[in-house]
């Protein structure tokens, strides 16, 4: 048995991940090798891409809903909610500057490199992310959709001037408050906040672009977090197929074509496969 099928074993489909070892049927979903992974994408005519908090943490990245997450030690309801931000954005500046303010420091991992390279060979069409960390786009993605919006931009909530996360970081890092020179406002990142609704467009786009592919892949996401966890049910619904990395099970385990565990040890294999540097 390969390291991969015993990891494979560990997730209970009725239940938490757990380390309880179950020998699967041979057929079974979770036990797919990485050449029918490969070979799937080679023989689809269309891929995307749907990316999760799962991506971010191997660059380093805490899940701030996961067991690390920031949640466990901050209310991230607090500091990513509007009616809080419009109150005092003070309070948000200072609890995401270690987070938020950061991000440029932090290297691609091998996801967002094969994901890129994958991109450039035609082999996806476009990346759907839930992330809002700027990777896919650094790792040099084109079709980034950004369901969770992104700090790339900050825009004045008084006269809608914009900034860019390189205007606006050194500010957040030297304590000061970013504030726009047009009108004395302070800027708001473009993330979606508690209170938001996800940004329109990019949601149309991901239902656009995951109903015309007949190939998605589920990549370190739970698919919990709604609406943005009903896009690959689109590829679904369109007759497409799911293919499902993520260490914990999702709801839609049960409908896809292959399912694995590993990210890091599956998209090596990948990388070698279509022999792309992994970096
Ligand atoms: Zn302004």
């Amino acid at each position: 048995m390969t390291r991969v099928m015993q990891m494979a074993c560990h997730a209970d489909r009725t239940g938490e991940f757990s380390q309880k070892r179950r020998c699967p049927p041979a057929r079974d979903p979770y036990t797919g090798d990485m050449s029918e992974l490969a070979k799937m994408i080679e023989s689809a005519s269309n891929t995307a891409v749907f990316t999760g908090a799962g991506v971010s943490t191997l660059s380093g990245i805490p899940d701030f809903r996961g067991p690390q997450g920031i949640y466990r030690h901050l209310d991230a309801d607090r500091i990513f909610g509007l009616d809080q931000f419009r109150r005092d954005p003070g309070f948000y500046y200072e609890h995401a500057r270690d987070f938020i303010y950061t991000l440029d420091q932090r290297s691609p991992a091998i996801v967002h490199t094969v994901c890129a390279d994958l991109e450039a060979q035609g082999l996806i069409s476009g990346v759907i992310t839930q992330n809002i960390d700027m990777l896919h786009q650094r790792s040099g993605s084109r079709n980034v959709i950004e369901l969770h919006g992104s700090p790339a931009t900050h825009s004045c909530p008084g006269c809608g001037l914009q900034a860019t996360f390189e205007q606006v970081a050194p500010e957040v890092r030297a304590g000061r408050l970013p504030t726009c020179g047009q009108c004395g406002g302070i800027f708001k990142p473009d993330i979606t906040f508690f209170g938001e609704m996800l940004p329109v467009g990019a949601l149309e786009g991901a239902f656009a672009l995951a109903g015309s592919v007949d190939l998605m892949l589920v990549l370190g996401s739970s698919l919990v977090v709604q609406p943005a966890a009903s896009v690959p049910l689109a590829t679904l619904e369109a007759g497409g197929r799911l293919a499902i990395v993520n260490l914990g099970e999702t709801p839609l385990d049960s409908r896809a074509a292959g399912r694995w565990v590993d990210l890091e040890t599956e998209f090596l294999e990948l990388a070698r496969h279509f022999g792309l540097d992994s970096r």
